[in-house]
């Protein structure tokens, strides 16, 4: 078991059960440590994932799909109009959850709360109060097994529940969902790219300051800057080009998050990321269970029309030129020291944003995806690979092989569910 750690103010943070042993394409989504365990076989993202049957049945027909931002109802550039303190963007994602709460929507919002001895490792928690929400605010690097607080949490009488997931942990709950005996469920997603373990962050951190005990916030934001902020309220600001990324040992990203195919979190009611906000978050509703949630916030929440700006295409070449020659053992094409100040200068001026940053960033995750599975586990890619990630990389000469496409794992769930365990959205 693991320690239960003492967090204050009442929010729970249950025992849960040990992890199963796990292959190398688990993130710990938590399924692993439930009674119904033998259903990580069915639910995984990495191992069976299952895109277009999910999003049918937890979408419908939604009026507007494409493969960079998938189904949707709407999407806006937003943020609080007062942020809130702690939040990693403006609070957004908890502020929804609160909400939620507040209304009787939901009586529990399960979700991560920090470790009371490093704000960066992740902690299952169990929010009941409003209030709760404000200990759970902010990003943390890692995995920790969130939807194994299905079970307690289900054991204490919740019926109406709202979890706040990444992609790999909304996948699993949405395969899951139906045997839950839930009367709602609302699900509140983030994007999610390059996780890790929170050891590795640390150790990335070590790379970029020399006082990396005292960092409690870091963003790559949407500008091509990365942002730190210390407990003593200093705040740094490091453009991409000069992050240490090419000097990382080759596993420090796992394998699954180097290849995940849902940055976006397609499954979630509501997506809330910052990748299109152009300086501001992003929102995307879903379906009508997402957009009532956003509604829920009143004016509380501006929500904008989403900017774009710029032309991707050139930086997604020399990123996926760059990504080849990695995954092929050759030497990445460095930039000449002198150069790198002065492009690093102009990349917020003249790069692209808003929607178009967006964009390139999917594209580069898709490329990504495939270039590493294509090195390191070509006998998944059949499966592995869904339609939206092979139509993003295809501009940038990246088209399946033979043998290397292939329709979804066959699914021992059957056909699609009409509906879900929740009432018709
Ligand atoms: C590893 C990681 C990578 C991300 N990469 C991107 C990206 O590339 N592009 C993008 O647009 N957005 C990304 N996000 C989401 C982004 O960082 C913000 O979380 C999001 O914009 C919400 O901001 P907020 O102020 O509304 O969140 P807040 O109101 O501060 O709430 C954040 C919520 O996220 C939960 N959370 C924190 N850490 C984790 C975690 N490790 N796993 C699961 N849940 C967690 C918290 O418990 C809390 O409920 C990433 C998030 C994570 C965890």
């Amino acid at each position: 078991m693991r320690d239960t750690p003492d967090l204050s103010g009442g929010l729970q943070t249950p025992s849960l059960p040990d992890a199963a042993p796990r292959g190398a394409m688990c993130t710990d989504c938590g399924l692993s440590r439930m009674a119904i365990a033998p259903r990580c076989g069915t639910a995984c993202q990495f191992t069976v994932p299952d895109f277009e049957r999910r999003q049918a049945a937890v979408h419908g027909d939604a009026p507007e799909d494409d493969p960079w931002f998938g189904p949707r109802l709407s999407m806006h550039r937003a943020r609080m109009r007062a942020p809130k303190p702690g939040a990693q963007w403006t609070g957004i994602t908890t502020s929804l959850a609160a909400r939620m709460l507040e209304t009787g929507e939901v009586t529990a919002v399960l979700t991560l709360a920090p470790h009371p001895d490093d704000p960066f490792r992740p902690v299952p928690a169990i929010v009941t109060d409003p209030a709760e929400m404000a200990q759970v605010r902010g990003m943390r690097m890692g995995y920790a097994p969130l939807l194994a607080l299905l079970e307690p949490a289900v054991a204490q009488g919740h019926r109406r529940i709202a979890v706040i997931g990444i992609p790999c942990q909304v996948h699993a709950l949405r395969a899951i969902e139906a045997e839950l005996g839930l009367d709602r469920l609302l699900v509140i997603g983030t994007p999610c790219s390059d996780n890790t373990t929170t050891e590795n962050f640390h150790a990335f951190l070590a790379r970029l300051t020399d006082r990396p005990d005292d960092v409690t916030y870091l963003e790559f934001r949407a500008d091509y800057r990365v942002e730190m902020r210390f407990r003593d309220g200093a705040r740094r600001l490091i453009p991409f080009l000069k992050l240490p990324l090419s000097d990382l040992p080759d596993d420090f990203w796992p394998l699954t998050c180097r290849t995940c195919t849902d940055y976006s979190n397609r499954l979630a009611d509501v997506t809330v990321g910052y990748m299109a906000g152009d300086g501001d978050q992003w929102v995307i509703a879903r379906n009508a269970d997402g957009a009532a949630m956003l509604r829920a916030l009143g004016d509380e929440i501006v929500l904008e029309p989403p900017a774009s700006k710029g032309d991707r295409t050139r930086a997604v070449q020399g990123f996926v030129e760059n990504t080849r020659r990695a995954a092929g053992g050759l030497p990445l094409r460095r930039m000449p020291g002198w150069l790198r100040p002065i492009v690093a200068w102009l990349q917020p001026k003249v790069g692209p944003k808003g929607v178009e940053f967006a964009r390139a960033r999917l594209e580069m995750k898709a490329a990504e995806a495939v270039l590493h599975l294509r090195r390191a586990a070509p006998h998944r890619m059949r499966h592995m690979i869904p339609d939206h990630v092979w139509r993003l990389a295809a501009p940038y000469g990246i088209t399946a092989a033979p043998g290397e496409r292939g329709p979804a794992a066959p699914s021992p769930e059957g056909p699609a569910p009409d509906a879900t365990a929740t009432p018709p959205r």
